[in-house]
C-alpha cells in the first residue's frame, strides 16, 4: 500500500518538475513514506531522520515525512531538526504546495494531515517505481472502518472509502498496454469495497464485480488482490474467482489468533468456527486455492491455551505461508486505552517463534504436494541466488525458480516441480 501512495506522489511530484534519483546524495527533496502498525517500523524511520540530519549538515535538502506516523505523531515529528515538512495520507495533492512555500522559506515548517472521507487518488495515474515491469499494483480503496482493538489504522488512514471501478479499470488496461502481466488490487479489506455512482444512487460496484472488470481487461492479465476479511468474504468473490482463469487462485485470510476469546476480544467479529466454515468453502469452489494468513502471537491476556488454540488451528488449516507478528501495542488503540498488555516480552518470542516454526514445517509441507505437478508460471526475473535461473509466481502466489533460456520476465512458462524448500518450488521447463 505504501509503495502505491508512493507512486501517487512521485507522480503528483513529477508534474512539478520532480523526479526520482538513486542516491541520496543527489536529491533535493528527500520523502520517507512511513507506516506505524508495529512499533519496530516507526523505530526505524527515526533511525533514517538521524540519518537525513548528517546529509542536511552540510548541504541544502528538504526532507519530509509523509503517510501513517506523519498522521499519527505530526507535531513530534515536526519538531525533529531534520524534518521540514510533515504530510499525512490524504493530503498529497498538497505536496507541490508545501514544497514551494519551503522553498521560499525553509524555516517555514509545513504540516498537512487532514483526513478525507472523499480522497482515493481516483484520478492520478501513478508514475511506477517497480522494477520489473511485469507486476504492479492498485489501490482499490482507503482507510478501515473495522476497529481491531489491537490495529492502528483506522486512526491514521480514516474512513473507508472505494474508488470508482472505472478508474480502476482504466489504470489496469493502461498497466496492460504498458506491458504489465499482473495487477494485485489493494485494500484493507477488500471484501467490503462497495461503490455508488454518484450520480446515480442505485448503482453500484461490489468487489465480486470488481474482480470481473478487471479480470476482462486482458485475459493474459492476471489479477491478485488482498486483503480479504473472514467476516466479509462473500461466496460471490469466490465464484469471480473460480469463473476467470486469470483471477490468481490466491486468498491472503487474516485469522490473526485461533482464540475465540481472543478474537472477540480483538474485536475482529468472527469466531474459529466461522473461520474455518470459510475455508471449508474457499477449498470447496477453489479446490487448490492457496491460503496464507496473518497472526498476532501474544495479544494482551493470551493464556498459554489460547496460544494452543491458534497452533491447532494452524494445524487444521495447513496454511501456504503465513505473516507473523508479536504483538506491539499501538498508543490510544482501544486495546492501549482498555486492555493491559501483559503477555511478557519473552513469552511473546516464544509463542512466535512455536508459531513460525510450525508454519515452516506446514509450508514444505504444503510445497511438497505441489511435487510432480505442472503450473503456469509468470516470469518476474532472474533468481537473486543464480543469474542462470528465472523465477516467477504461480497463480497461488509461490514462488518458482527454474532455467528457460531464451524466455524474459513477462513472459508466460509451463513448468513442473521437481523439488522444493519451504519458500520455493524449484522446476523445470515444459513449455
Ligand atoms: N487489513 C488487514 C491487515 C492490515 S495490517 C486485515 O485486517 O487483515 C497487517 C497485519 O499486521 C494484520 O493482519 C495484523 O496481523 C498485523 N498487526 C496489525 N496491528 C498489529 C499490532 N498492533 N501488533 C502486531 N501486529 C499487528
Ligand atoms: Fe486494522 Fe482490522 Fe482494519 Fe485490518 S481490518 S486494517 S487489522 S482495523
Amino acid at each position: 500500500m505504501n509503495v502505491y501512495d508512493s507512486e501517487v506522489v512521485l507522480s503528483i511530484l513529477k508534474k512539478e518538475g520532480y523526479d526520482l534519483c538513486e542516491r541520496l546524495e543527489d536529491a533535493d527533496l528527500i520523502l520517507v513514506n512511513t507506516c506505524s502498525i508495529r512499533e519496530n517500523a516507526e523505530q526505524r524511520v527515526w533511525g533514517r531522520l538521524d540519518r537525513f540530519l548528517q546529509e542536511k549538515k552540510h548541504r541544502k535538502v528538504l526532507v519530509g515525512v509523509l503517510g501513517c506516523m506523519a498522521e499519527r505523531i505530526k507535531q513530534d515529528l515536526l519538531s525533529h531538526p531534520a524534518v521540514d515538512m510533515v504530510v499525512g495520507p490524504d493530503s498529497y495533492r498538497e505536496l507541490p504546495t508545501l514544497v514551494r512555500a519551503l522553498s521560499e522559506d525553509a524555516h517555514n515548517k509545513q504540516m498537512e494531515i487532514a483526513l478525507s472521507m472523499t480522497e482515493t487518488y481516483a484520478d492520478i495515474e501513478p508514475v511506477r517505481m517497480d522494477k520489473n515491469g511485469v507486476t504492479s499494483f492498485i489501490s482499490i480503496m482507503r482507510g478501515c472502518n473495522n476497529m481491531c482493538t489491537y490495529c492502528i489504522v483506522p486512526y491514521v488512514r480514516g474512513r473507508e472509502r472505494s474508488r470508482d471501478p472505472y478508474t480502476i479499470v482504466q489504470e489496469a488496461t493502461s498497466l496492460y498496454n504498458a506491458g504489465y502481466k499482473e495487477v494485485n488490487l489493494l485494500g484493507q479489506n477488500v471484501d467490503s469495497y462497495l461503490w455508488k455512482d454518484p450520480a446515480n444512487p442505485t448503482k453500484s460496484v461490489n468487489f465480486a464485480q470488481l474482480l470481473e472488470l478487471v479480470a476482462l481487461v486482458a485475459p493474459d492479465l492476471r489479477v491478485r488482490f488482498s486483503t480479504s476479511h473472514p467476516k466479509d468474504m462473500s461466496n460471490a468473490v469466490l465464484y469471480s474467482m473460480a469463473m476467470y482463469p486469470n483471477i490468481c487462485t490466491h486468498i491472503h485470510l487474516p485469522v490473526q489468533s485461533g482464540s475465540d476469546r481472543m478474537l472477540e476480544k480483538m474485536n475482529r467479529k468472527y469466531d474459529s468456527a466461522t473461520y474455518l466454515e470459510r475455508i471449508d468453502k474457499i477449498r470447496e469452489i477453489i479446490p487448490d486455492a492457496a491460503i496464507t494468513t496473518d497472526i498476532i502471537a501474544g495479544f494482551c491476556s493470551e493464556t498459554e491455551e489460547d496460544h494452543q488454540a491458534t497452533i491447532e488451528l494452524m494445524k487444521n488449516v495447513k496454511f501456504d505461508s503465513a505473516f507473523m507478528f508479536q504483538y506491539s501495542q499501538r498508543p490510544n488503540t482501544k486495546a492501549a486505552r482498555h486492555f493491559e498488555d501483559d503477555v511478557p516480552l519473552e513469552t511473546k518470542t516464544r509463542r512466535l517463534n512455536e508459531i513460525i516454526e510450525l508454519q515452516s514445517a506446514i509450508s514444505l509441507e504444503r510445497n511438497k504436494d505441489c511435487i510432480g505437478k505442472i503450473y503456469e508460471v509468470l516470469i518476474e526475473g532472474t533468481s537473486k541466488r543464480d543469474s542462470d535461473q528465472l523465477f516467477g509466481r504461480t497463480l497461488g502466489n509461490k514462488v518458482c525458480v527454474f532455467s528457460a533460456p531464451g524466455y524474459k520476465a513477462g513472459d508466460y512458462a509451463k513448468v513442473k516441480v521437481e523439488s522444493c524448500t519451504s519458500a520455493t518450488l524449484i522446476a523445470t521447463l515444459i513449455e
